[in-house]
C-alpha cells in the first residue's frame, strides 16, 4: 500500500499590509501538525505551503495610496511578512507567492482547462461588493447597517459589470455528495455549515475582475 501523504497549508496572507500577532496562531498550528506529521509519516511525505496572496485590487489600492508600484508594494510587504514566520521558526517547504512564476503559468493553465472544459462563461453581474475580501456578498452576510461582518470599516459597493463565471452551480451535487461523507471535513459543526451552505443554493461564482479596475492581476 502506498505511504499516506499530507499537504498542509495555511492561508496566504494579503500583501495590503504587514502580518500581526494574530496571523500568529493558524501558522504555529499548521507548523505543529506539519512536524507531528513529519515524525509520523517521514519528512518526504509532509509538504507545507504558506506564503502571500498578492494581486487584486486591496493590494492595487494600498500601492497606490503609498505611491509605489504595485510590485514594489508586494516585495516590500511578502519579504516583511515572511521575516515575521522566520521569526516563529517555522519549518515550511515553501513560502509561495502568488507573483511567482511557476504559479502565475500554473493558474493560467488552470484557468484555460476549466474555460476548455466549458464551465466559465462570460456574463454581467449586479452584486454587493466588499473589497476587503474581494469577494461579492449576499445580504445575509452583511450586519444591520449593510457592511461586511469581516470588515466593518469598509463600504459595501454596489457594483455592475461583466466577468466571467464559473458554473459553481452545477457541481452542487457533486459537492454535496462529497461533504456528506463523515469526516470529510472537520470539525463535524463546519461540515454541517458547509451543506447547510450549499442546500440554500450555490449562485455562479465571477472569477475574472474587468481589467479598467484591477490592472493588478494574472
Ligand atoms: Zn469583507
Amino acid at each position: 500500500m502506498d505511504k499516506k501523504r499530507v499537504l498542509i497549508t495555511t492561508a496566504i496572507d494579503y500583501t495590503n499590509d504587514v502580518i500581526h500577532i494574530g496571523h500568529a496562531y493558524q501558522k504555529i498550528l499548521a507548523d505543529c501538525l506539519a512536524r507531528y506529521y513529519r515524525g509520523v509519516l517521514g519528512k518526504e511525505n509532509v509538504y507545507f505551503l504558506t506564503g502571500t496572496d498578492e494581486y487584486g485590487s486591496t493590494n492595487q489600492k494600498a500601492a497606490e495610496k503609498r505611491g509605489v508600484t504595485p510590485k514594489e508594494h508586494v516585495d516590500e510587504i511578502s519579504s516583511k511578512d515572511k521575516a515575521e514566520l522566520d521569526a516563529l521558526n517555522l519549518d515550511y517547504n515553501r513560502f509561495i507567492r502568488t507573483t511567482d512564476a511557476d504559479h502565475r503559468e500554473t493558474a493560467q493553465k488552470f484557468f484555460q482547462k476549466v474555460f476548455d472544459n466549458g464551465d466559465i462563461y462570460k456574463g454581467s453581474y449586479t452584486g454587493l461588493y466588499c473589497e476587503g475580501c474581494e469577494a461579492y456578498k449576499t445580504m445575509s452576510e452583511l450586519d444591520a447597517d449593510g457592511r461586511c461582518l469581516l470588515h466593518p470599516t469598509r463600504d459595501i459597493q454596489k457594483v455592475e459589470e461583466e466577468n466571467y463565471f464559473f458554473k459553481w452551480s452545477e457541481y452542487s451535487d457533486f459537492l454535496k455528495q462529497l461533504i456528506e461523507a463523515k469526516g470529510f471535513v472537520l470539525p463535524e459543526g463546519k461540515r454541517r455549515e458547509m451543506l447547510g451552505f450549499i442546500e440554500q443554493g450555490i449562485n455562479d461564482l465571477p472569477v475574472t475582475r474587468p481589467g479598467y479596475k484591477v490592472s493588478w492581476g494574472i
